[in-house]
């Protein structure tokens, strides 16, 4: 495939979002620590924050995902990221890369934590929009990730405590 992903804006926008890497870079974090490979078991690892698309892999088998982290209870629609990259990849024939994410809230006084794994999320799933004129990144294009409650999953950690 002659698709270059090196130079563009990463999926997760890093780089332009300082607060998010941050919290970005500590959801990662927290999935390689708790949540093994969900194919063959291994420990997962962290890819380099500017690696297109993925942002960790498995150690011992080809498995990788896009990981988000959300501070809410398991929902329908969560933010994606910079639209740019990812229309792209999808122009280009590319699949959505499957997604673990993070759930992490407070309910009756508890931490709560569910970690869902979706394995296959159709392009339909994805849902662009611009941000404003008046916007710090004025009409900035991003995506957000819609109907994931529809969505096969595997749940992969859950904890409260
Ligand atoms: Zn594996």
């Amino acid at each position: 495939m002659a698709f270059a992903l090196t130079g563009v804006i990463s999926l997760n926008i890093r780089s332009k979002m300082p607060s998010n890497r941050i919290a970005g870079d500590t959801g990662e974090k927290e999935i390689v620590g708790l949540v093994p490979c969900p194919n063959c078991g291994k420990k997962l690892m962290k890819l380099p924050s500017n690696y297109p698309l993925y942002d960790v892999q498995c150690t011992g088998c080809s498995f990788r995902a896009q990981v988000k982290t959300n501070n809410t209870k398991p929902k329908d629609v969560i933010l994606g990221a910079g639209g740019e990259i990812i229309e792209k990849v999808l122009k280009s024939g590319f699949m959505v890369p499957p997604l673990i994410v993070n759930f992490k809230w407070r309910e009756d006084g508890k931490r709560k934590r569910k970690i869902f794994l979706y394995p296959f999320i159709p392009k339909i799933n994805l849902k662009k929009y611009q941000l404003s004129a008046s916007a710090r990144r004025a009409k900035y294009k991003m995506f957000n990730y819609i109907g994931l409650s529809k969505l096969p999953y595997f749940p992969l950690y859950q904890r409260e405590f």
